[in-house]
């Protein structure tokens, strides 16, 4: 089973939590064992997994990334948004998660999260559930 989440991102640089939705699709698949695989399409957007509760984690990585890698540098791509491709490229396209009982096997304090780097817009997570 395949399916899109749609995502409406609200500013430039961005982490929204899609887990339940992901858990949804996964609720949805009826699959009880198996895996689950998510998956940005697009060239500066990506997914990561990491903490979910507290909010602050999400700020100081955003503001990290936005600190190692800036706006404005003599970079050569033309469009203006490097910063937000090599972003893109650290973070990553794809997550897997397996599933177990159900439900996604994250850990306790783990949320999966849509990476926004070139904001606002409207963006596609594809997730691809497969039993077994
Ligand atoms: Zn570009």
């Amino acid at each position: 089973m395949m399916k899109n989440i749609n995502v409406k991102t609200g500013s430039r640089t961005e982490f929204i939590n899609i887990t339940s939705g992901i858990q949804e699709i996964v609720d949805e698949s009826g699959v009880k064992n198996g895996v689950c695989y998510i998956y940005v399409p697009h060239t500066t957007a990506a997914v990561t997994i990491n903490e979910g509760a507290d909010p602050s984690v999400v700020t100081d990585i955003v503001s990290t990334l936005n600190k190692l890698i800036p706006l404005r540098y003599n970079y050569l791509h033309m469009e203006g948004n490097s910063d937000a491709h090599i972003k893109t490229s650290l973070v990553g396209s794809s997550e897997t998660v397996i599933i177990e009982g159900g439900k996604l096997l994250l850990g306790t304090w783990q949320a999966i999260f849509f990476c926004e780097f070139d904001g606002a817009r409207h963006r596609r997570v594809t997730v691809k559930i497969i039993g077994g």
